[in-house]
């Protein structure tokens, strides 16, 4: 048989030619990565997005070129526009993704090609790193696992791992619309007006009100209000009883994506329960799960372990690179439920295809995380949350102390989010009075901090539920998130810095437009 003309030669003890260049590609391109990583830059570019479309849509080419030729237009071209979240400057959104063993684990998982949909031949022992990593998931959040010689189905497992908590949710609403209605999987919707399901009121992920839509169990959201960003459960228990019978499932934050806050699990639980035994609980943890690694902070998702489902997202909090999320059930064997059958593949007790909807070909997610697991251990999880959420904390002080900026919650979690407040208010005028003069400057502050790329904090509308400038206004706050394990006080302190700098240059040009 002829030498394959591939980058790898089979066999051979001694390194060919192939092998070599194989051997120094994938070495510079793992250089590459971990030269951006430690960049201290978010961009080292910034350009309009149709700039960008110009430079870098191109035709199919119809010459072939080197990897090296290739890469170096990659690192030209490409790479200093890409945003770089490990910077120490980006403190805005979720997980930086860059614990040295989830990465390895991500690289490894690209290397070992195994297919998580069969077990037998696809994934001989990458299926029962997915079940570890799972059942580990499980035992942090109280879920009890079976012992290991009762797990002989991938039904014994009690969860899945997916893309992403909107993945996540989208299972879990197919869990409790099945729970509501068996047969529905067969038969399809016959009913709608069975699938309707109570979410906080403006403290909600869209994934929910998505996935309803993508089941195909219509966009029926009861929205309830709330009081500090959680449900207010009087208003939860009337909204069960006028709408009995209709209600398949409960969904509550356990950390929303705005302040992350955590909900009063187990009072969202008991009057469920109350209302209706058969009601789905869904606890949406994909930031709540750092709670469960540590002692000083397991009490605030008391509870947890009563829902029926809870989805979880490591890469928003546990330093491990996208994508990754895991739905875990209260009851494994309610996974039988959204089974899929075929004959074509997939049959066999531990082929995750069976009960992983969307998805057929499924790469090895978990393994970063069960590297990450495994080098951690209990006391470095714990040591991760304590340390983030304490880092929450200073920031929250250090806005407190600024005599131009107002925070907007109590941080249970990661984040603080705060306004910058113009300079009038200083002068005593009242904040009730003029919310949206708040939003247009902190609006601004936003787009400029974008625009230069220097500093990242995150921006989104919310409800002003604590009542600190008008309770229920709209608010356009900054959100600072303590994800990023590079932070120093240096960065709290400058990025605070910087926002009240913005904020004097947007008073100075209301001035110059005679607005203010
Ligand atoms: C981010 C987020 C999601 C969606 O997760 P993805 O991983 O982005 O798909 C769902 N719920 C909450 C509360 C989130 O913050």
């Amino acid at each position: 048989m002829e030498a394959p003309s591939v980058i790898f030669s089979a066999g051979s003890p001694v390194a060919s030619p192939d092998e070599g260049q194989a051997r120094r590609v994938l070495a510079h391109a793992l250089e590459l990565g971990l030269g951006f990583k430690l960049q201290p830059e978010i961009y080292r570019a910034r350009l309009p997005p149709t700039r960008i479309r110009d430079l870098l849509l191109s035709g199919l080419p119809d010459y072939t070129s080197s990897i090296e030729e290739v890469l170096a237009e990659f690192t030209d071209t490409v790479l200093p526009l890409c945003k770089n979240e490990a910077s120490p400057r980006f403190l805005g959104f979720g997980d930086t993704g860059d614990d040295v063993a989830a990465l390895a684990g991500g690289i490894l998982a690209l290397f070992t090609q195994q297919n998580l949909i069969n077990q037998s031949f696809d994934s001989p022992s990458a299926t029962f790193i997915e079940i570890t990593v799972l059942r580990w998931l499980r035992e942090l959040l109280g879920f009890a696992n079976p012992p290991t010689q009762a797990v002989t189905t991938v039904w014994d497992v009690g969860g899945i791992i997916t893309h992403g908590g909107t993945m996540s949710n989208t299972v879990a609403m197919m869990l409790a619309r099945e729970h509501a209605v068996p047969g529905t999987m067969d038969r399809g919707v016959t009913d709608p007006g069975r699938f309707t399901i109570i979410v906080p009121r403006g403290i909600g992920h869209y994934s929910v009100k998505s996935a309803l839509t993508w089941i195909g169990a219509g966009s029926q959201l009861i929205e309830v209000d709330t009081a500090g960003f959680r449900y207010d459960l009087a208003a939860l228990e009337r909204a069960l009883a006028e709408n009995r019978g209709r209600v398949m499932a409960v969904v509550a934050y356990a950390g929303d994506s705005r302040t992350q806050t955590i909900e009063n699990l187990q009072g969202v639980h008991d009057v469920t329960r109350a209302a209706d035994e058969r009601i789905w609980l869904h606890a949406d943890a994909c930031w709540g799960l750092l709670c469960a690694f540590s002692d000083h902070l397991r009490h605030k998702i008391a509870g947890i372990s009563g829902f029926d489902s809870v989805t979880v997202d490591p890469h928003k909090v546990m330093a491990v690179p996208y994508a990754l999320s895991a739905l875990l059930v209260r009851t494994p064997a309610s996974l039988r439920t959204i089974t899929s059958y075929s004959d074509l593949i997939m049959q066999e007790d531990f082929a995750f295809g069976q009960v992983t909807p969307f998805v057929g070909t499924k790469s090895w997610l978990s393994l970063k995380l069960w590297m990450l697991m495994r080098t951690h251990g209990r006391p470095g999880l714990a040591a991760m949350a304590e340390k983030r959420v304490a880092i929450a904390q200073r920031f929250a002080a250090l806005v407190d102390a600024c005599p131009r900026t107002i925070r907007l919650h109590e941080p249970d979690l990661l984040a603080v989010a705060f306004v910058y407040l113009p300079v009038s208010f200083a002068n005593g005028s009242s904040l009730a009075s003029d919310v949206e003069l708040v939003n247009r400057a902190n609006r601004w502050i936003h787009e400029r901090m974008l625009a230069e790329g220097i500093w990242h904090l995150h921006q989104f509308s919310m409800l002003d539920d604590a009542g600190i400038l008008r309770r229920g206004a709209t608010v356009h706050p900054l959100r600072f998130m303590a994800a990023n394990p590079c932070i120093e006080a240096e960065h709290m302190t400058g990025v605070l810095d910087h926002v009240v700098a913005l904020g004097r240059a947007w008073e100075a040009s209301e001035h110059a437009e005679g607005r203010a």
